[in-house]
């Protein structure tokens, strides 16, 4: 698919992308779309569809599928009608009309795939450093695979080894929370939970910590209601240091920074963890994480890069600035990303290097912007408690509460 009116064709041209998730494959299906030759490379050996988890879906996130796609929005989400907060009787203490729609991570990346086919798109390929020269970028892996292109993205997520590369000194720092995660089939919930929760985006606050939870596509990618998971996240404190260590390392004592699997968490912190959310939780709220099966843990950290281009190599998404999820706009960012990306391409005269130049500052500050907006939020939940129902500075979004 080639975009009909680009104002500058790349036929002839290679691009790279390094990273084969939401924020690569967007990526990947632009850059085709300018008449670039793309390949993606990504590390998971396997078929990446089990992954599971919940993403709110934003305009950015959905307009290959508005604009590109045959694939229509509506074939790879879920909605629902109101924003509401439970209070601690089940009781709604707050309820506005306010739509949203849902994917899961697997629905979307399969449909994004579809598009891009899986003739270049390559599976286990750990990309391990890259150098520039005057006619390209090569790139090499640890297959001892090496690939040259005229640009190369890097699309590799919160833990990206190419983030220090381009933006020398940018860390990674935890938020002081955790993030508990799970998914409970609809059908698998009582009567009266299930009418509570299917058409809503739901919340429940208590002290220095909160939930959220929606409906998204069942694993098989059902849309209609019942047949979809019911979401959540659950927004807990844990010190940094020791305690946050030994909850981080799963049950084959492999310890990770960032997260732990489905199945892998430690029963004795599962057990707490349920133990606490029947005590501190709406009832609703708690019966579906006492019903899941394998939550699952993802430490809550940020980055922001102050560089997103060297040269002829961007990075995008997470990749390049990663925003605790208050704002549900991390495939957002990544797509925004990607298509200012295209749109700098597109306008520019062919000169790769000179249109990352021209790309950058506006995404830099939109990470920026991103960041200091799900902080000021996080701390409202986790530490001052004026995550107050209904306030409409809390509302996602992208650009800001609300859009
Ligand atoms: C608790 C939680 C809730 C969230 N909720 C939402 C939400 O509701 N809405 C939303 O929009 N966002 C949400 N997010 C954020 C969202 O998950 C991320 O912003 C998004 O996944 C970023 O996409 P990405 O493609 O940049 O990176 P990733 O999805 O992390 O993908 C990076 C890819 O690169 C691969 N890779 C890594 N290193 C290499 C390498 N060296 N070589 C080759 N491949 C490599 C990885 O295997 C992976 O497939 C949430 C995040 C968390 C933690």
């Amino acid at each position: 698919m080639t975009d009909p009116n680009p104002r500058h064709d790349y036929s002839g041209r290679r691009a790279l992308v390094v990273g084969g998730s939401i924020g690569g494959l967007t990526t990947a299906l632009l850059l085709r779309r300018l008449g670039f030759d793309v390949s993606v490379f990504e590390r998971t050996p396997g078929g990446l569809d089990g992954r599971g988890g919940g993403i709110v879906l934003q305009p950015d996130t959905l307009r290959w599928f508005h604009e590109c796609s045959d694939q229509q929005p509506e074939q790879v989400s879920t909605s629902t009608h109101y924003v509401q907060y439970l209070g601690v009787g089940n009781d709604v203490v707050h309820r506005e009309e306010a739509p949203w729609s849902y994917t899961s991570w697997g629905t979307f990346y399969r449909a994004l795939l579809a598009d891009f086919g899986t003739r270049d798109y390559h599976l286990g390929e750990y990309a391990a450093g890259f150098d520039e020269d005057e006619d390209g970028v090569e790139v090499r892996f640890v297959s001892g695979r090496t690939e040259r292109a005229d640009l190369v993205v890097f699309a590799d997520g919160i833990s990206s080894p190419s983030r220090t590369r381009i933006s020398p000194g940018t860390t990674l720092d935890y938020a002081g929370y955790v993030g508990w995660r799970g998914t409970v089939p609809e059908r698998e919930l009582s009567p009266a939970t299930f009418e509570l929760l299917h058409d809503s985006i739901s919340y429940s606050v208590a002290p220095h910590t909160h939930i959220t939870l929606y409906p998204i596509p069942g694993p098989d990618g059902g849309l209609a209601v019942g047949e979809r998971l019911l979401n959540y996240v659950w927004y807990r404190n844990v010190a940094a240091g020791h305690e946050l260590e030994e909850l981080m390392t799963d049950k084959r004592g492999f310890a990770s920074p960032v997260s732990v699997h489905p199945g892998q968490v430690q029963d004795r912190f599962a057990e707490e963890m349920r133990r606490t959310a029947a005590e501190v939780l709406a009832p609703a709220a708690a019966e579906v994480v006492l019903r899941t099966e394998q939550p699952y843990l993802q430490a809550v950290r940020d980055a922001g890069a102050h560089r997103m281009a060297l040269g002829r190599v961007a990075l995008v998404g997470d990749a390049a600035s990663a925003a605790r999820p208050h704002a549900a706009a991390g495939t957002a960012k990544a797509a925004a990303n990607a298509w200012a990306l295209h749109d700098a391409l597109a306008e520019g005269d062919g000169d790769v290097a000179d249109a990352l130049a021209k790309w950058e500052p506006g995404q830099l500050e939109l990470g920026q912007r991103l960041l200091h907006r799900v902080q000021e939020m996080g701390a409202r939940s986790q530490v001052s408690c004026t995550w107050t129902p209904g306030d409409p500075d809390l509302r996602f979004g992208l650009y800001g509460p609300g859009h």
